[in-house]
Formats: structure tokens, C-alpha cells, sequence
């Protein structure tokens, strides 16, 4: 079944944004989820796309902090995670190499190209403008600036339907940066006090 919807595509790198329709021409298959996207943040990494000397592959939808509702899986996607769900989206890992292995997929041996400079190979390709071209594999798994993401279920984690779900993307990258940095590289405890 082809899905289509508006997403903000990136055709180069000096326009900006623009609306458009897009297709997506599957359905999730092992391991990933659908997701009806309520809102997205926008981060530096978005913008540092236009930076990235060619590297990171246009044209794009980007969006790499989203938040929405699992519309389809395929299959059990082996995180718990089931259609009506609300989840919070972040960066994509391999799953099987050293860091990964060791509860540290942020350090992800395909870290970089997995999520800034191609994505995982499609082919044929699964997201298309309204005129059938390729867009480019999705942006830190997920391309959530777009009303639904394709994403590995491995990238989402549930939340609780009674929060705010449309504000929720920036915990899935502004956040959980900022709180990694305070937690773990501080080591910040109750009752320290520092300066952000
Ligand atoms: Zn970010
Ligand atoms: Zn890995």
C-alpha cells in the first residue's frame, strides 16, 4: 500500500524548506514501526545538514526528534512497542557491533552513517516525491518532519498517553543529550549545583 502525506523536503542546500507531498510505498517490515508523527523539534543537527559538504544526501526529509502515535508494526517489533501506542523517537543503531552490544548505541560503530550520511540502504527506494524520485534514506532513522515515519522499532521508546505528546520529540535528542552530559559526564548528584 503507498501512504501519501506532507513532509518538509530539503532539495539543496542553500533553499529552504518546502511542503510537499511524499509517498511512502511499503509497510513496516521486521522490526519497524509506523508512526502518525504529533510534533518534531528542530535542532541544531537539522540545520548543520547544509555544513556537511555533500556528505549528507539531498534531497531529504529530515527530523531527528519526533514524537507520534505506532499506527502499523511488522510484525512484533521486539521492543513491547504495539499499534496505538505513543512513542518518542531517536537516533538509529546497528545493534550487533562492540558499543552497541554494550548498551552504548550512541557510540554505535555506524553511528555516522547510519544516521548523517545515508541512512540504511533502500532499494528500490522507499520514500519518493509526488513525482515517484527517491528521497534519501531516512534521517537518523526516522525523517520525522512528515506527518508519518518509518522507523526501526530499535529507535522508540514508549511514553505515557497522558503527557503531551506533541511536545515530547526533544526528549528523544535535546534533552537526552543535555541530561547524559549532566548525569553521566558530570556525574552530577541531588544537592550539586551548576550552571547550563
Ligand atoms: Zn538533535
Ligand atoms: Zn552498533
Amino acid at each position: 500500500m503507498t501512504r501519501r502525506f506532507q513532509a518538509a523536503v530539503l532539495r539543496s542546500y542553500e533553499d529552504p524548506f518546502t511542503v510537499e507531498e511524499v509517498a511512502l510505498c511499503t509497510e513496516p517490515g521486521p522490526g519497524e514501526i509506523l508512526v502518525e508523527i504529533a510534533g518534531a523539534g528542530m535542532c541544531r543537527t537539522d540545520l548543520a545538514v547544509r555544513r556537511s559538504a555533500g556528505r549528507s544526501p539531498l534531497p531529504s526529509v529530515l527530523g531527528h526528534e519526533g514524537a507520534g502515535v505506532v499506527v502499523a508494526t511488522g510484525g512484533d517489533p521486539g521492543n513491547g512497542l504495539g499499534v496505538g501506542d505513543h512513542a518518542v523517537l531517536s537516533f538509529d543503531s546497528c545493534g550487533h557491533c562492540r558499543n552497541c552490544r554494550a548498551a552504548s548505541p550512541a557510540y554505535c560503530d555506524s553511528f555516522a552513517s547510519l544516521n548523517l550520511f545515508g541512512g540504511r540502504e533502500e532499494e528500490p527506494p522507499r520514500l519518493t516525491d509526488a513525482a515517484g524520485k527517491a528521497l534519501a534514506p531516512r534521517w537518523f532513522g526516522q525523517s520525522s518532519f512528515a506527518a508519518y515515519a518509518l522507523v526501526p522499532a530499535r529507535n522508540a521508546v514508549r511514553v505515557d498517553p497522558a503527557l503531551p505528546l506533541e511536545l515530547l520529540g526533544p526528549l528523544g535528542c535535546g534533552f537526552l543529550t543535555g541530561a547524559g552530559a549532566v548525569l553521566n559526564t558530570f556525574a552530577a548528584g541531588p544537592g550539586d549545583t551548576l550552571v547550563v
